[in-house]
């Protein structure tokens, strides 16, 4: 009993967490997607800012590179300070040699170039003749054009060096070198990957959020059907809890929905078969009650003064006999009944002859009841296969010849027709007895049911034929119906899937 406490108290944490870790798993699951899609976005579009910036500084550059080179291509010699100070209306210092003013001075270069552009023109052997700023520059010489992104220690730099060729002798007379500090396009970069992160995280966030918000209300039902089950765990009276709990259905048409749906309806399967249970063990206690107390009331007749009159002893022993062989017939029926549900699994597959079985049940009555007269219609001239097993097949004809036997009354005709349509063989057992009542006919197939309880009892019955019968045809996959007038007699009616329909 604590064992078992213990385990439904343990489900029930567990499907507390399980509820929780879903929604959390849910919220985590969509932010991590909405964080990788906007990280692919967001690298996307930094990449593409970063090329519109770095373009527009590479052409600052070589507008200026172009500006430059166009002032110095005109010499037919190796550039030198002249040639500079003619080109750019630049002065030298007498002192240390160098430049007083610079390129920036001429109104053309100026144009061109900004305060972080610096340009710096070499002769043939490297060395520097004139540079727009003070800064040591690395310098080396090349062959042809060569553009370089290069990393300083603060910024990106844009490194263009090119060799000047002179118009006249084609001869290369010096190079120039533009160096461009990227700090515009640094600092926006950084802005950019700033703002992304600070957007992503509060999407990330809200995402999250309204996601965890959205799971909580999506799976509303599934913490109702929680619910529903800790109710009838934890209730008292479980097949109480049972009849009354049902989980409310608060979205419609959904899967959640389907699935609250299809829970309601197991536990109205489960209701109806404990209440079957219940039933079924309060009929077989009252069907044997009675036998028992018969059985008892002869030993106590015997215990009392019978066992030295042979007249009573010789009863009491007959009668009590009599209701130990009503027990074991009662017993061997509630065992069919309980296997007739089986049948399908068990005889699934299981065929017989419907002609032979008929012809050989209709034998049997014939011989047993010479005081009937049994009029067969059989329709069926061949073998003719029906997918029933044949016990079971001919348990069902018995039941029904047998009920028409008992129930007939002054008429002692029955009649039993074969024949079959396109997918069944069809069984029609037919007497002119006492017939059933329109307010009976429902109940007939129920468990023990019987119109005239004394009556059916003394005719040796049950009430439990028809629903063996049912169950069985029922399992087949075929179809028992019933037809009757009250004192007119009854037509039952029994129809059984064909082997091979036409
Ligand atoms: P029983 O063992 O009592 O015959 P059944 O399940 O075979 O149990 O039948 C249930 C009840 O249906 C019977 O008690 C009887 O009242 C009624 N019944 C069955 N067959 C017939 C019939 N052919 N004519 C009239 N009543 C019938």
């Amino acid at each position: 009993m604590t064992k078992e406490i213990i385990d439904v108290d343990s489900i029930q944490a567990n499907q507390e967490k399980k509820s929780v870790s879903l929604k959390l798993k849910w919220a985590l699951g969509t932010a991590i997607g909405v964080t990788i899609i906007f990280g692919i976005f967001a690298i996307l579009l930094f990449q593409c800012f970063s090329n519109i910036l770095f373009k527009q500084e590479q052409s600052y550059s070589r507008d200026a590179l172009q500006a430059t080179e166009k002032k110095l291509t005109g010499y037919d010699q190796p550039l030198d300070k002249n040639n500079i100070q003619q080109s750019f209306n630049i002065s030298y210092s007498p002192k240390n040699n160098d430049s007083l003013n610079t390129p920036y001075n001429d109104s053309f270069i100026q144009s061109a170039a900004h305060k972080n552009l610096i340009v710096s023109i070499y002769n043939n052997s490297g060395n520097q003749l004139y540079s727009t700023s003070k800064e040591v520059l690395t310098f080396k010489k090349v062959r042809s054009t060569e553009e370089n992104k290069v990393k300083s220690d603060k910024h990106t730099v844009l490194l263009i060096r090119k060799p000047i060729y002179s118009k006249k002798t084609n001869e290369k007379i010096g190079y120039i070198q533009i160096s461009d500090k990227l700090i515009q396009y640094d600092q926006t970069r950084k802005k950019l990957v700033y703002l992304f992160i600070i957007i992503g995280i509060t999407v990330c966030f809200a995402i999250s959020l309204m996601s965890y918000w959205l799971a909580s209300i999506f799976l509303q039902p599934v913490d109702l059907l929680n619910e529903t089950i800790d109710e009838i765990n934890n209730s008292d009276d479980e097949a109480k809890a049972l009849s009354e709990v049902r989980v409310p259905v608060i979205s419609k048409d959904d899967e959640l929905a389907q699935l609250s749906n299809l829970f309601n309806n197991m536990l109205d399967r489960m209701q109806r078969y404990i209440e079957q249970q219940q039933q079924f063990v309060g009929d077989v206690s009252h069907e044997l009650r009675t036998p028992v107390a018969i059985i008892q009331g002869h030993l106590d007749l015997l215990k009392r003064w019978g066992k030295d009159d042979p007249k009573v002893l010789e009863e009491s022993i007959q009668a009590s006999l009599q209701e130990i062989d009503r027990m074991k017939n009662l017993v061997q029926e509630m065992l069919d009944l309980s296997r007739a549900d089986q049948v399908e699994v068990q005889y699934g597959s299981e065929t017989s002859d419907a002609r032979e079985v008929g012809l050989q049940v209709y034998n049997d009555f014939q011989m047993i009841h010479p005081d009937f007269q049994i009029i067969l219609d059989n329709d069926l001239k061949n073998k003719t296969l029906v997918k029933i097993y044949r016990n079971h097949l001919e348990q069902i004809l018995i039941i029904l010849l047998d009920n028409a036997v008992k129930y007939s009354t002054d008429r002692k005709e029955i009649h039993l027709t074969m024949s079959k349509n396109t997918r069944y063989v069809e069984f029609v057992v037919q007497d002119f007895g006492e017939g059933i009542s329109q307010e009976n006919i429902k109940k007939i197939f129920d468990r023990f049911y019987r119109v005239d309880k004394a009556r059916s009892r003394n005719k040796g019955g049950n009430g439990l034929g028809l629903s063996i019968a049912h169950r069985l045809v029922e399992g087949y996959h075929g179809k028992i119906s019933v037809e009757s007038v009250e004192n007119q007699g009854s037509v039952f009616r029994v129809q059984l899937p064909l082997v091979n329909p036409e």
